[in-house]
């Protein structure tokens, strides 16, 4: 009861990528880059398992950034003339890749690090892959069109994309395969309307555990400023939650601990399996066990016991590493104790 996951990634050591930035530069390249990359993966698969955690993942260490990893395999995009756009409805700038023909995968994307992780953990093993909706809000487009029809017709090309990966990561011996859509809560209307049946295209004929991770971004300055502008209910999910309470995916991944989400909105995740955020990523700050245990107990007046999984707010990749290292740790240590209270 009370299964412990983070959302997904972690901090690169200093000695794999620049710190603290949530698309940071390599420090090697080539083979000595490949095997860094490697050390990292199985350093946070130890680490996330001496603190206890039930479901593991690699961290994302093998990829620069949440979605720009996955589309360096992807043929059709232009990595050469990045250009800068703003992104998540203009929250921030970052510079894209154009989509400049049609795409496809080049081959294997994940293949290395989740065969690794696979060989080197007896826990259950989670791997996320970025979302279509996300992918798309996430480049620049010279081929599909800005219109409505155009962004629909290339999120559906890349769930296609991601369903061929996911398939391979499944065959690897992946547990679960979890697709990260924060998009969701920036389109909720386009989300409800299109971006969970893209999702479903890129989780079609998956026998593994199926995940969504939604939330409202890393604990970057610019999301931090988003948020104090919600206001005092954030009610995004509530137009997005009835569509995937209808969908094929298992378990929903959602912010929490320090949001002012209304937790009655997990009552609209009938039947699936909820990843409740009980760890900020925005604060430096450890929880509590005590806080962990309350942020489950008031939960749990919503999600069923054996449907509750405890995880992050977010992925915490922009961390400091000693940080991220303390909230797993409070993150398992939490789970005990509210498995003490509400077992
Ligand atoms: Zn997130």
């Amino acid at each position: 009861m009370f299964d412990t996951a983070i959302a997904g990634s972690l901090p690169k050591p200093s000695w794999l990528a620049e710190t603290e930035k949530l698309w940071p530069e390599w420090k090697a390249s080539g083979a000595e880059l490949d095997r860094a990359k490697a050390d990292a993966t199985l350093l946070w698969l130890k680490v996330q398992e001496d603190a206890g955690l039930d479901i593991v993942g690699d961290g994302e260490q093998s990829r620069q950034h949440f979605v720009h990893g996955f589309l360096a395999r992807v043929e059709g995009i232009d990595f050469e003339h990045k250009v800068k756009r703003g992104i998540r409805n203009n929250r921030y700038d970052a510079m894209l890749p154009q989509v400049v023909g049609p795409l496809r995968l080049a081959g294997r994307v994940h293949a290395t690090e989740a065969r690794l992780a696979r060989a080197h953990t007896g826990k259950r093993l989670k791997f996320t892959l970025p979302g279509p909706m996300t992918i798309v809000d996430t480049v620049a487009d010279r081929f599909y069109g800005e219109a409505k029809e155009g962004r629909i017709r290339m999120a559906f090309a890349f769930a296609e994309l991601l369903n061929q990966e996911a398939r391979a990561l499944e065959a690897d011996g992946v547990d679960i395969i979890q697709f990260d859509e924060p998009a969701f809560n920036v389109y909720m209307a386009d989300a409800a309307e299109w971006g969970v049946a893209a999702l479903e295209r890129a989780a079609e004929g998956l026998q593994c555990k199926t995940a969504v991770h939604i939330c409202y971004g890393y604990g970057i300055k610019a999301n931090v400023d988003w948020k104090a502008t919600l206001g005092g209910e954030w009610r995004q999910y509530e137009q997005v939650f009835p569509a995937l309470s209808k969908s094929s995916i298992d378990q929903i991944s959602l912010e929490c601990f320090h949001s002012h989400v209304p937790p009655d909105l997990m009552k609209l995740l009938d039947g699936k399996d909820v990843m409740v955020g009980v760890i900020d990523v925005a604060s430096d700050v450890i929880e509590t066990a005590e806080e962990i245990a309350a942020t489950i107990g008031q939960a749990l007046r919503f999600v069923p016991k054996e449907r509750f999984i405890a995880c992050t707010n977010c992925g915490l990749a922009p961390m400091r590493r000693e940080v991220a290292e303390a909230k797993l740790v409070a993150l398992s240590q939490g789970a005990a104790l509210a498995r003490q209270r509400f077992a």
